[in-house]
């Protein structure tokens, strides 16, 4: 295991996610039955949570990709853009949009605006996490699969400087790991 060293521990394993990611599924099954959504995942972290998300969704369903600025290393910048748009009209769609983490809220807030904006018949937002004492603009995600507090996490999608992505559970990198490298 290649990351063994930097890893300080494993806050949600990989059988926990996926038992999550059931119960999340069959909600979105119930809430969204007879509608066909459009899920719309936020790259690149939301990539292996659509990816386990889907699976437990048993519906019609469509989905498609959005890139937005996010953080370098670890501070938000605040500021969000589209750096990839979707490729498809949203006009008089059920959009579930997936995200990673909200953390300050300032992304899916964004997001969101666009999306409704752009002519959305509704949007909802299903977040792998959720750090709610973190939170400067006022949103609250409709599905949430793990609430977790103020610490800084990667693995299942979630990077640190575009590193970990690839991890099958959530940690926490060693302290040293943020020291700058010369
Ligand atoms: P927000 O706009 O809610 O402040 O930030 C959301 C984005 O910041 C997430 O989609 C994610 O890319 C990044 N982010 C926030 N917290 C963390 C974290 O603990 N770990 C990682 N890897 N990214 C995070
Ligand atoms: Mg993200
Ligand atoms: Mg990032």
């Amino acid at each position: 295991m290649w990351e063994k060293e930097t890893i300080k521990k494993v806050l949600i394993n990989q059988e926990e996610i996926r038992q999550r990611c059931v119960e999340l599924g069959a909600e979105i099954t119930r809430d969204y039955k007879g509608k066909k959504p459009l899920v719309v995942a936020l790259l690149r972290g939301s990539v292996p949570f659509l990816a386990e998300l889907i699976k437990n969704i048993d519906l019609n369903l469509q989905y498609d990709f959005m890139d937005v600025s996010s953080y370098e290393g670890t501070e938000s910048i605040g500021d969000i853009r589209i750096i990839k748009d979707l490729d498809s009209s949203i006009k008089g769609k059920s959009i579930i949009l997936v995200e990673d983490i909200v953390d300050t809220g300032r992304t899916i807030k964004t997001v969101v605006e666009t999306l409704m904006n752009k002519g959305a018949t509704s949007v909802q937002v299903v977040t792998l996490l959720d750090k709610p004492s973190r939170r400067v603009v006022d949103v609250t995600p409709d599905y949430i699969g793990f609430k977790i507090g103020n610490e800084f996490v990667v693995g299942f999608g979630m990077d640190f400087n575009q590193d970990y992505r690839c991890l099958p559970y959530i940690g926490v990198l060693k302290d040293e790991c943020y020291q700058i490298e010369e």
